[in-house]
């Protein structure tokens, strides 16, 4: 094993390309933030019952994916596989759902730990922008979110992905579908590993990716035909506002999603750029979920975006973001005297909100100049001692070339009014 390598299933984020990241967080994040969202930001740990509890002890996520792990003070804890466990408990422990002013609207950014098989696009060091609305039993809501994440994925040129939509029943309805299925289930010819899947998560195995099951599960009894009246009323309306909003969907009944504490709405967004691993984002309601880690009745909504995903999909339809350029201004010194006074000139600069860079150690006139161009500055100044001794720096224009004298003690403003 090399010192310099990451460890297995993880990337480094790096320059250039990191700035797409950031870009894409920020993206996701935008429409949120100007839609009531507060941010917030919870540990990378928490303790390991948490998402036994949340997320379901028969999941793949908590049974065979957590990084879990004891302190030398013997707590047991995990690293987050998920956002949503650790907002819901952060807003339980801060009382925020008691301020009378449900829902509780918060959005957040992060890296998430699963023990995976890594592959392309599934890691197991990963980055999620995510929203959760707590508190509120509305559509509108469930909308809202999906409205949100869609205009988030827009906003970036994204234009092959799909919303996959369906609705999973309540704590009424589910329960009889979930029996009606496992007498389906049980009287297949599955493995013994899929069998054990019939009696601790049955709906999951709708999922099953292999064709030889999948061909099984013709005629299998569909949670569509089981749900209730409130719940089928419900989803209706979901997708009546989805509609409304001019964002297509595609109703998918085998959408179940691997976590155990969604409730009606659920949806994924997949992207069809991706190969194997398409789900680029997903969500859904989950009313349950305060109640099964020790909190009141709080029916909730949110979703998580996937960001090392979403940063494949644009690479996938060939979209270059526009990233602001990092640094506008490059400095040259010759000599020291010059090397103080651009210096100077450089923290000027950036205080006055120019992104400014200098050519540093020592370099020579040519590999300085190499430095700015590299550096992608739209200008470098340049003094050296015949300058100063004139009170001007040169500014060169990088796209044409052109380079002017401007006077020393006037450059900020004459460098700001260029850069307008
Ligand atoms: P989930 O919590 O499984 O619904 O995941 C939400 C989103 O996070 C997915 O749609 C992916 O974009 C992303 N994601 C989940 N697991 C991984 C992983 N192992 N590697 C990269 N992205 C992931």
């Amino acid at each position: 094993m090399s010192t310099f390598q990451a460890p297995k299933g993880t990337y480094d984020l790096i320059p250039p390309k990191s700035g797409v990241t950031l870009a894409v967080r920020e993206a996701i994040a935008a429409p949120l933030k100007n839609s009531g969202y507060g941010y917030i930001e919870t540990p990378g740990f928490e303790n390991v019952e948490l998402f036994s509890r949340g997320v379901g002890e028969s999941t793949d996520i908590v049974s065979k994916e957590m990084y879990a792990f004891e302190t030398k003070g013997g707590t047991k804890l995990a690293l987050r596989p998920e956002g949503t466990a650790s907002v819901l408990r952060a807003a339980l422990q801060a009382n925020l759902h008691k301020l009378g002013n449900l829902p509780v609207k918060l959005w957040y950014s992060g890296s998430y730990y699963r023990y995976e098989r890594p592959q392309a696009g599934r890691y197991r060091h990963f980055s999620q922008v995510g929203a959760e609305a707590i508190g509120a039993e509305d559509p509108a809501l469930d909308a809202e979110l999906i409205i949100l994440a869609d205009q988030a994925y827009r906003s970036l040129g994204l234009r092959q992905f799909r919303i996959l939509l369906n609705s999973l029943g309540d704590k009424e309805c589910r329960p009889v579908y979930r029996d009606a299925l496992q007498g389906f289930l049980r009287a297949l010819e599955l493995d013994e590993d899929t069998r054990r899947r019939i009696e601790i998560n049955p709906l999951r195995i709708l999922d099953d990716k292999r064709d030889a099951v999948q061909k099984q599960l013709v005629g299998a009894p569909m949670l569509r035909d089981y749900l209730c009246d409130a719940c089928k009323a419900y989803h209706e309306e979901v997708r009546e506002l989805l509609t409304a909003a001019g964002v297509t969907y595609e109703d998918d009944e085998k959408l179940v999603r691997g976590l155990d504490y969604y409730t009606r709405t659920t949806f994924e967004f997949v992207h069809d750029g991706l190969g194997s691993q398409s789900a680029v984002g997903g969500g859904g309601r989950y009313d349950g979920l305060s109640e099964m880690i020790g909190g009141p009745a709080l029916p909730s909504v949110g979703w998580a975006l996937g960001v090392d995903r979403t940063v494949l999909a644009l690479e996938a339809e060939g979209i270059e973001l526009e990233l602001p350029a990092t640094t506008s201004v490059f400095a040259v010194p010759l000599g020291d005297e010059a090397r103080r006074v651009l210096f100077a000139l450089v923290t000027e600069l950036r205080r006055a909100g120019v992104a400014a860079d200098f050519s540093y150690g020592g370099k020579g006139l040519k590999g300085a100049m190499k430095s700015a161009n590299r550096s992608g500055a739209r200008y470098t100044l340049v003094a050296g001692e015949r300058d100063l001794a004139e009170g001007v720096v040169q500014l060169k224009d990088m796209e044409s070339g052109e380079q002017t004298p401007v006077a020393l003690v006037d450059a900020v403003n004459a460098i700001r009014e260029r850069l307008a």
